[in-house]
């Protein structure tokens, strides 16, 4: 098999098609691209981790195509409901307790599941035709980058799955926020485009684990190949053996002695830099590199965000 890259009215109709019968297809979202297939078919979604050879106990994102489906496939709370009526459509994810309608499969057998309304305009289009809920994890091998354009999925999935809609970079380039609400207490599962700042209005934020299984909190993930190392940003970059080739993840123009430098924010815009990291992240895992050193974002909140990603790119090796 090798998928097909579709566009337009014609890849909405594929995919629309592929999907009811029960098949995988990579859509865009507003974060990254997902890997998608019936939420509530169970062979379906054993599709999903079948090519992305991802562990049964890595619970899968669900993505409705409205927020009616919120008490349709869970049970949330009040203020579960308010952060999706605010949020949503967004790279906001909310877990709460599942229906039975949800497969035990799909959530890895938690009693909670995942969910979230992606904002893209052809995942929203897709999901509002097929108006069926859709599992759709990431659209990478299991612990590798998180693919950010349609070609990413090609060289992740190309030869797993039938067809890719091709929405054009992904807006965010990370993936979503994950919260669950206990007690009126936001617990942040995975950082993403949604903020604690932007969470505090609608109660107190916890960053404490709150015992549920968040697989995306694993301490590695989101790995290239070429083993990648942090190094302080402020500071000047640590020498490193001649013969030893070495690629740098910048936050600055001109770094001599690199064999291969990309820049994610001249700026320090880390809005900037979360839609090129993985991009970035790829391009310097192709150049058969011995190692891959990795700048530390500014402080900020999305840049907190992408440390997140960086240490566990890190920590893979
Ligand atoms: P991804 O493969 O990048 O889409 O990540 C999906 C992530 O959603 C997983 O890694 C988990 O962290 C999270 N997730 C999905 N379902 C649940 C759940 N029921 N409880 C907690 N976290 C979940
Ligand atoms: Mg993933």
């Amino acid at each position: 098999m090798s998928a097909r890259i579709l566009q337009g009215e014609v890849g909405i109709e594929e995919a629309v098609t592929t999907l009811a019968a029960g098949g995988l297809v990579a859509l865009p979202t507003e974060t990254v691209y997902g890997l998608a297939a019936l939420a509530q078919d169970a062979r379906a979604c054993a599709r999903i981790f079948e090519a992305k050879a991802r562990p049964l106990s890595d619970p899968l994102i669900v993505h409705v195509p409205g927020p009616e489906w919120l008490e349709r496939l869970a049970d949330p709370d009040p203020l579960t409901r308010l952060l999706a009526e605010t949020f949503w459509p967004g790279p906001l994810t909310l877990i709460s307790p599942k229906k039975p309608c949800v497969p035990d499969l799909c959530t890895a057998g938690e009693p909670t599941v995942a969910l979230r309304m992606s904002a893209h305009p052809l995942f929203l289009e897709t999901l509002s035709r097929l108006n069926e809920p859709v599992a759709a994890p990431s659209a990478n091998r299991f612990g590798r980058i998180s693919p950010t354009s349609a070609q990413h999925v090609f060289d992740e999935l190309g030869a797993k799955i039938p067809m890719i809609l091709d929405g054009g970079p992904c807006v965010h380039g990370i993936e979503s926020t994950i919260v669950q609400t206990r007690e009126g207490v936001i617990h942040i599962l995975r950082q993403g485009p949604v903020t604690r700042s932007q969470l505090e209005p609608f109660g107190k934020v916890s960053s404490q684990p709150t015992g549920a299984s968040a697989p995306g909190t694993l301490k590695s993930h989101y790995a290239p190949q070429t083993p990648l190392r942090l190094i302080p940003r402020d500071e000047e970059a640590p020498r490193h053996a001649k013969g030893v080739r070495v690629g740098l993840l910048a936050w600055r123009n001109a770094r001599p002695g690199f064999d291969a430098v990309e820049v994610l924010s001249a700026q320090g815009d880390p809005v900037m830099a979360a839609t090129v990291l993985y991009g970035a992240m790829r391009r310097l895992d192709a150049r058969g590199l011995d190692a891959i050193w990795a700048e530390t974002p500014p402080a900020s909140e999305l840049g907190d965000a992408i440390l997140d990603r960086l240490r566990k790119a890190a920590a893979s090796q």
